[in-house]
């Protein structure tokens, strides 16, 4: 029997969309029943043909009650009801993400002979289902996690901060993942400090941060004052007497008397190579900017922002395709990681202390109005850079004819096209490939693939173009 080796994290076949099997022959039985082999060997439940490599679409499935082989596989019927649980896949060993997935399922699908099939999956199947025939396009739990975590793979219980004290100040999902890992590395969090309960979304309904809901999971008290400099706010810090101040991403400015209340340091996870990247908006900054590389800096905090010295940095690639949300979350989990490393060797003694070099600072804004606008004269690498900055939020905004529209996804096309004559007005559409509509920038073309004219929902560009009847095809 043969198995096949499973590709893991960021190899581009996972990201990519698998093409459907033409005809069950025995090539793809041979393939099936490695991948079968494969799955068992690491006892999975499940595994899909991209996982090992293959672009193709087919999965197979065993939950305890012997193995399905889908081919071609498509969900025909869901439940409205769903589940959140945790789920771990194959080719992010030593991750745990939380996913909402439909109670029910109901998969068309080829079996191993060839044949329609329906499988209808309740529970773990269905959970299995939806994750592998996620895995068919390109798209994976983490994705959908909303939140992940580590786990330990040999079972060992890290405990490399017990007997540490803290109080955790963070807000936002990002911040998420170093909570997690303060408490599963055996740190005592006996406050959890986030902001205020604010409207949020369309709605406008008020909301606990996500810090606070994963606190209140977590049984840990929770405080949110309007303004942490205040008399009151910094008795209650004290109060606490812990070791250490962990902060990220909290949203308010921490004042020196904040700071000098734990016994050992504050430390603030930030999700940039400080000194580059100071303030409120590095990630989205960092991607508009084209950076290849990233990271976290776990920094001992001081009075300016994000100028405190260096205690540990991790570097991680930024993928050519990489969304801002994608790689926030990323930074987070990175975050979390250096964050429990630095508060152990600060623990211990074995801590660095590295001053930033001011020379080398710059500074991340928040968006300023109108830079979410394409500039169809930019060249198609910062157009390209400019949508991925801004999804998932805001997205990047065009007009095609008398329409506004946002771009949520596009890909950089190799430099080419003699075809398209020089004087082609930017943004203009000189064609169509798939779904996919081919835009001339100031320099190069893009392929635009994901296209929401306003008060609509996503769609293909090429089903966006479908009955738009302006005369010039052409964006901006
Ligand atoms: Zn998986």
């Amino acid at each position: 029997m043969s198995r096949f080796e499973i590709y893991t994290f960021d190899a581009p076949v996972l990201r990519k969309k698998a093409k459907p099997v033409r005809k069950v022959n025995n090539r793809i039985r041979e393939q099936l029943d490695a991948m079968l082999e494969t799955m068992r060997a690491v006892s999975g439940v499940g595994l899909a043909a991209p996982q090992v490599g293959i672009s193709k679409r087919m999965v197979v499935i065993d939950v305890g009650e012997g193995p399905h082989f889908l081919v071609n596989p498509e969900i025909v019927s869901q439940s409205e009801e769903t589940e959140t649980k945790w789920e771990g896949c194959l080719s992010f060993p030593g991750y745990l993400g939380e996913v909402e997935r439909p109670v029910k399922v109901c998969v068309e699908a080829l079996n191993r002979d060839g044949r329609e099939i329906w499988v209808e999956g309740e529970g773990l199947l269905a959970r299995a289902l939806c994750h592998e025939l996620d895995h068919l396009d390109g798209v994976l739990f983490i994705d959908r996690a909303k939140s992940i975590i580590e786990v330990d793979e040999d079972g060992e219980e890290g405990q490399g901060l017990s007997g540490v004290t803290c109080v955790f100040m963070g807000s936002p999902e990002f911040a998420l993942p170093s909570l997690e890992h303060l408490v599963e590395a055996g740190a005592d969090v006996r406050l959890v400090v986030t902001q205020p309960d604010r409207p949020c979304g369309r709605k406008q309904i008020i909301a606990p941060t996500p810090v606070k809901q994963r606190a209140m999971e977590l049984g840990i008290e929770v405080f949110a004052p309007e303004a942490i400099g205040a008399p009151e706010a910094i008795e209650r810090l004290r109060a606490v007497e812990a070791d250490f101040i962990a902060v990220a991403a909290y949203g308010q400015k921490i004042p020196a008397q904040v700071l000098e209340i734990p016994k050992y340091a504050c430390l603030n996870v930030h999700p940039s190579l400080l000194p580059k990247y100071r303030g409120g908006n590095p990630v989205q900054r960092q991607i508009m900017a084209g950076e290849q590389k990233s990271g976290v800096s776990i920094i001992y905090m001081s009075e300016r922002m994000d100028a405190g010295d260096i205690c540990l940095q991790k570097v991680i690639d930024i993928d050519p395709d990489e969304t801002y949300g994608d790689l926030e979350r990323r930074l987070g989990v990175v975050g979390a990681q250096a964050l429990v490393e630095a508060m152990c060797s600060v623990y211990t003694g074995s801590a660095r202390r590295t001053p930033q070099d001011e020379d080398e600072a710059t500074y991340a804004p928040r968006l300023r109005p109108g830079e979410e606008v394409i500039n169809w004269q930019a060249p198609a690498e910062d157009i390209h850079n400019l949508v991925r900055a801004l999804s998932p939020e805001p997205g990047a905004v065009t007009r095609f004819g008398t329409e506004r529209t946002k771009i949520w996804r596009a890909k950089l096309l190799p430099s080419q096209d003699s075809s398209v004559p020089d004087d082609t007005v930017p943004g203009t559409v000189v064609g169509i490939d798939g779904t996919m509509a081919v835009v001339k920038c100031g320099k190069g073309t893009i392929g635009v693939l994901e296209v929401q004219p306003a008060g609509k929902t996503a769609m293909t560009a090429k089903a966006f173009l479908v009955g738009r009847q302006y005369r010039e095809k052409r964006f901006g």
